[in-house]
């Protein structure tokens, strides 16, 4: 019978096993990680994990899902190489195993800055569950912490932190925080909660080395100044894991370029989540979230079981925790040419939404979740939205769907 083999049993991966079963597919599922355990979920290894250290409610499936499923999964098995034209991937230890279709799920791994003094001891990154639980425990013990990067981890381990008595400095090269992937309005809200839950945020500060000797004692900045600290978070972005597959002869752009149908350059072959380069509204994007690695996983599952679909053209969406802030995302504010920001009775920002050419493109929310629904359902309209017709229903998310 056919043989898919998955490589990478992180979010998507293990998404790809589970659609595919309840697709009716009857053939044969290998599903190869590196890493030990089961599955498991990352976006709590920044927020409920690092607050509480209950690893229990990470795994995305228990085992009895892959007795029952009949899904042969290997942790702690890395893939060495694939050969596109045996039809086969050779893992680490040597055996070979023939494949009929490929999965690429191999996700992304932590930036590391070329810092003098990175590989001392009490210098962090996060992206796994060792990883985390290394973090945690020096948290336990740190008085000072300085997170290198104002993105969504080391701000969501910044307020874990900080609410947990350690006194927190973020370094963020940018002139906001989040700049990547949220609008100003947004970026002051959020650092007006973080300086109010005392942690020290410096703006346009760049990180020029890492201090100490036998461990890391402080963070150098470029401008001369120090900020000490007992532990040092490096959190400043990934890189997709593209390698295997650009050995391969793969076509590789940003990440492992795939097609509408997430197809890389051989039809055999799928990359999905944080490792691929889809199209996406005319253009081309690597998502890193939750969202992206799921749907693009059940769309290649159909794919496979055979079923006729239209291109990928899912709606992208994201969430962020940071202390009692949870932040939602609809669509992509990348390239947005306004904004238009709603207050709540506090005055402080609990919406922003953000348009380009007068068309809505992208809704952040602030506790607000169901503008968050709202926001998802305008933007998934073939036809999308104009600002003029929101501005009628004096951008009332939930009044302008109806
Ligand atoms: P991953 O889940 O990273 O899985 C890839 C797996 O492939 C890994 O286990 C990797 O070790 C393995 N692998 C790589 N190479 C090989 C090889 N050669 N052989 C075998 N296995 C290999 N997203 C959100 O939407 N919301 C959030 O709040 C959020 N918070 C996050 C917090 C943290 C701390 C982190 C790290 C991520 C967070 N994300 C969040 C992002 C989200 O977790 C990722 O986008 C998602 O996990 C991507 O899934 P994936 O399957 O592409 O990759």
């Amino acid at each position: 019978s056919e043989h898919v083999v998955i490589i990478g049993a992180g979010q998507g991966g293990l998404q790809v096993a589970a659609s595919l079963r309840q697709d009716g597919f009857k053939g044969r599922i290998t599903l190869i990680g590196d890493e030990p355990g089961l599955p498991y979920q990352r976006p709590p290894l920044s927020k409920g994990y690092m607050a509480d250290g209950d690893a229990s409610r990470l795994a995305l499936k228990p085992q009895g899902f892959f007795d029952t499923e009949g899904v042969d999964y290997r942790p702690e098995t890395p893939v060495a190489r694939i050969d596109l034209a045996a039809g086969r991937v050779q893992l680490a230890g040597g055996e070979t195993l023939p494949f009929d279709r490929l999965v690429l799920a191999t996700g992304a791994r932590n930036i590391l800055p070329p810092l003098p003094g990175i590989e001392l001891p009490g210098v962090h990154l996060l992206r796994g569950l060792a990883d985390a639980a290394a973090l945690r425990a020096a948290m336990a013990g740190a008085q000072r912490a300085a997170v290198i990067g104002g993105g969504f981890i080391g701000l969501e381990f910044a307020a874990v932190a900080a609410a947990a008595g350690v006194e927190v400095t973020v370094i963020e090269g940018a002139d906001r925080l989040m700049s990547r992937a949220v609008t100003p309005p947004t970026s002051a809200r959020f650092l007006d909660f973080h300086r109010g839950a005392g942690v020290e945020a410096r703006l346009g500060a760049l990180g020029a080395a890492i201090l100490g000797d036998e461990s890391a004692t402080g963070v150098a900045l470029a401008d001369g100044s120090t900020i000490p600290a007992d532990l040092v978070l490096v959190a400043v972005g990934v890189r997709p894991n593209v390698e295997l597959a650009q050995d391969a002869g793969l076509a590789v752009a940003d990440g492992i370029a795939v097609d509408g149908h997430l197809r890389t350059s051989d039809p055999r072959v799928f990359a999905i989540g944080d490792c691929a380069s889809f199209p996406l509204g005319g253009r081309r994007v690597r998502l890193e979230s939750v969202q992206a690695a799921a749907d693009h996983a059940r769309h290649v599952a159909r794919s496979i079981a055979g079923q006729e679909q239209p291109p990928y053209d899912a709606l992208p969406w994201f969430w962020s925790d940071q202390g009692p802030l949870k932040l939602q995302i609809a669509g992509l504010s990348a390239g947005w040419d306004a904004t238009h920001a709603l207050q709540d009775a506090t005055g402080a920002t609990d919406t922003v939404l953000a348009f380009r050419e007068d068309r809505l493109i992208a809704v952040e929310t602030i506790n607000q979740a169901g503008r968050h629904m709202a926001a998802r359902r305008l933007l998934a309209q073939p036809a999308g939205i104009s600002r003029d017709t929101l501005a009628a229903h004096d951008y009332d998310l939930r009044a302008a769907l109806s």
